[in-house]
C-alpha cells in the first residue's frame, strides 16, 4: 500500500506485504550488485523531509488502519539518523495504529551507523532491518560487486541485534555459479551462522538479460547451477550452519524449486530429511530457464 508518484518500480520483503510503503529514497545508493536488476531504471535520490513529511501525512488520512511501515527504496538506512529519527517520530505522531517501522540495509549503511546511533533509531520504533547477505564467500561477494566482505557482513548484521533490532536477513543460492558453489555454500554458512539473525530466507539466483551477470554467462565465465546444484547448495548451507539461538529459516520465495521451511537449529535434520528426497539423481545437468530464456 503507497501514496506516492515518483514512478519506477517499487521492491519490499514479502512479510511487509500489507504494510504502508514510504519510499524515503528513489532506488539503491549502491545500485551496482551485477545480478540485480531491482533499480537500474532508477535515479537515485535522496527525498526531502518536506516531501516525506506530505507523504506521511497524505497517507496517514487515507488510511489510518496502517499497522506497518517499511522504510523504502533499496535502503533506508543510508539516510542520516537525525533525518531517520524525524521521519520515525513523524510517522508515530501521525499513522494511529502503527506498530513496528522497518527498513532494507546494507552492511555498509549499518556500520556507518555507531552503537548508539542504531539504539537511538531502535528506541524510536525501528524494529525490523532487512540485510541482503546474499552470499559469505569474499571472491564471490567482490565478482557480483556487492560492495562489502564476509567480516563486514558480520560486523553489520551484529550491530542491527545489538541494537535490540530484528534482522532479517537474505542469501542467494546460486550466487558462486557452479564455479565455486562449495566455497558459497560453506562461507555462507560461516556468516549466517556467526550473526545468528532473527530471520533466514534463501532465494534462488535468476539472471535476467538486464543485468552484468548476464553477460558474463554469455561470455562463459559464470555458469548457472542446475536444479540439482541448487538443492545441492541449499543442502550444504543448511547442514553447515550453527545457530544457537533461534532463527526461522524459509525458502519458499517463488524463485525456489522446493519450499522448505522451519526453526534452526532445532529444525535442522528434518529440513534436511525433507530435501534429501527431492535432490535429483548425479547426472542431472538441466540448467534452469525460465519462459523468457533467463537464467
Ligand atoms: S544493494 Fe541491494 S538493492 Fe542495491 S544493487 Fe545491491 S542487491 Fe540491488
Amino acid at each position: 500500500m503507497m501514496i506516492d508518484d515518483a514512478g519506477g518500480l517499487v521492491f519490499r520483503p514479502p512479510s511487509e506485504a500489507r504494510s504502508f510503503i514510504l519510499r524515503v529514497t528513489i532506488g539503491c545508493s549502491h545500485n551496482m550488485c551485477t545480478f540485480c536488476a531491482m533499480y537500474k531504471d532508477s535515479v537515485y535520490r535522496v527525498r526531502s523531509l518536506e516531501e516525506i513529511d506530505g507523504i506521511i501525512e497524505r497517507g496517514a488520512a487515507a488510511m489510518p488502519f496502517i499497522r506497518r511501515i517499511f522504510l523504502a527504496d533499496g535502503d533506508a538506512l543510508v539516510l542520516p539518523t537525525d533525518s531517520l529519527l524525524h521521519i520515525l517520530k513523524k510517522c508515530y505522531d501521525t499513522f494511529p495504529n502503527i506498530t513496528r517501522i522497518g527498513a532494507y540495509a546494507t552492511p555498509a549503511d549499518l556500520n556507518r551507523k555507531s552503537p548508539e546511533d542504531l539504539k537511538r533509531l531502535h528506541e524510536a520504533g525501528l524494529g525490523i532491518l532487512y540485510l541482503g547477505i546474499e552470499s559469505g564467500d569474499d571472491t564471490v561477494l567482490k565478482h557480483v560487486k556487492k560492495g562489502t566482505t564476509a567480516a563486514l557482513t558480520i560486523q553489520a548484521g551484529k550491530k542491527a541485534l545489538d541494537a535490540g533490532m530484528k534482522l532479517s536477513t537474505m542469501i542467494l543460492l546460486g550466487l558462486g555459479g557452479q564455479e565455486r558453489t562449495v566455497e558459497h555454500a560453506l562461507h555462507t554458512a560461516e556468516v549466517v551462522s556467526a550473526i545468528n539473525p532473527t530471520m533466514l530466507s534463501a532465494l534462488s539466483l535468476i539472471i535476467p538479460k538486464n543485468v552484468p551477470l548476464y553477460q558474463d554467462v554469455q561470455q562463459g565465465t559464470f555458469t548457472p547451477l542446475t536444479a540439482r546444484g541448487f538443492l545441492k547448495e541449499l543442502d550444504m548451507i543448511l547442514r553447515h550452519t550453527t545457530m544457537i539461538k533461534p532463527c526461522i529459516f524459509r525458502s519458499n520465495h517463488v524463485s525456489n524449486l522446493l519450499p522448505i521451511g522451519g526453526t534452526l537449529p532445532m529444525d535442522k535434520e528434518a529440513m534436511l530429511s525433507s530435501l534429501e528426497a527431492y535432490i535429483p539423481r548425479e547426472d542431472d545437468t538441466t540448467p534452469l530457464l525460465n519462459d523468457n530464456g533467463n537464467f
